[in-house]
């Protein structure tokens, strides 16, 4: 058995408040809640642009199906931004982010699932492991019942997402260990073997 360990570092800008003035603000949201989605959005893109990068490599269905989720994923962020007309400074083009800790994780992840699809594997399980994290913690940022149903439909796809990719490292024999939620959310997830999330 084969443990490998993925160590990077993940600097949300969480708690990062400045007075920076936010365009196009409906005050029914907290300034905490739209740097929540306005960061999430961005966040699925990580996670579409680096497994689309996988499937562009290695050509394993597994990184495509997921990548189409994610697109889901950010659609339906994008769905409650244009709801609360909050401006969304995600950027088309893939592999770039407007957010510099995410375009420095891309470049980082990407660079790690380049060595060899096992890595790739592990990697995708490092991006749930941390959007399962952040959407926990997103959860907890919000007093608004239609964002909370969007972040728990995300963190249930995420859930799915991270049981597909130790599915995966399983028949090769790795294990991951997690790295962002505590093993007893992990061990929880993955002993569930899946949840419908309805998208
Ligand atoms: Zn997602
Ligand atoms: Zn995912």
């Amino acid at each position: 058995m084969k443990k490998i360990i993925i160590i990077f570092v993940a600097v949300l800008f969480l708690g990062c408040n400045d007075s920076d003035e936010i365009d196009n603000v409906d005050n029914t949201l907290s300034r905490q809640e739209i740097e929540d989605l306005q960061f999430l959005k961005e966040e699925e893109k990580l996670a579409r642009d680096v497994y689309l990068f996988s499937y562009d490599l290695y050509g394993q269905k597994i990184f495509q199906n997921i990548a189409n989720s994610e697109q889901s994923h950010m659609n339906s962020v994008s769905a409650i931004m244009k709801k609360y007309g909050l401006k969304d400074l995600a950027l088309t083009e893939r592999g770039k982010f407007s957010n510099a800790v995410l375009q420095g994780l891309y470049v980082d992840l990407t660079s790690l699932a380049s060595r060899s699809m096992e890595e790739a594997l592990i990697v995708g399980a490092t991006i749930e492991d941390l959007d399962i994290n952040d959407l926990n913690t997103f959860i907890e940022n919000t007093n608004h019942s239609d964002v909370e149903v969007m972040y728990n439909k995300l963190n249930c796809g995420s859930r799915n997402h991270l049981r597909a990719y130790i599915k995966n490292l399983g028949n090769i024999n790795v294990i991951y260990d997690p790295q962002f939620i505590s093993i007893e959310e992990f061990d929880g997830i993955i002993n569930n073997t899946g949840e419908k999330c309805n998208n």
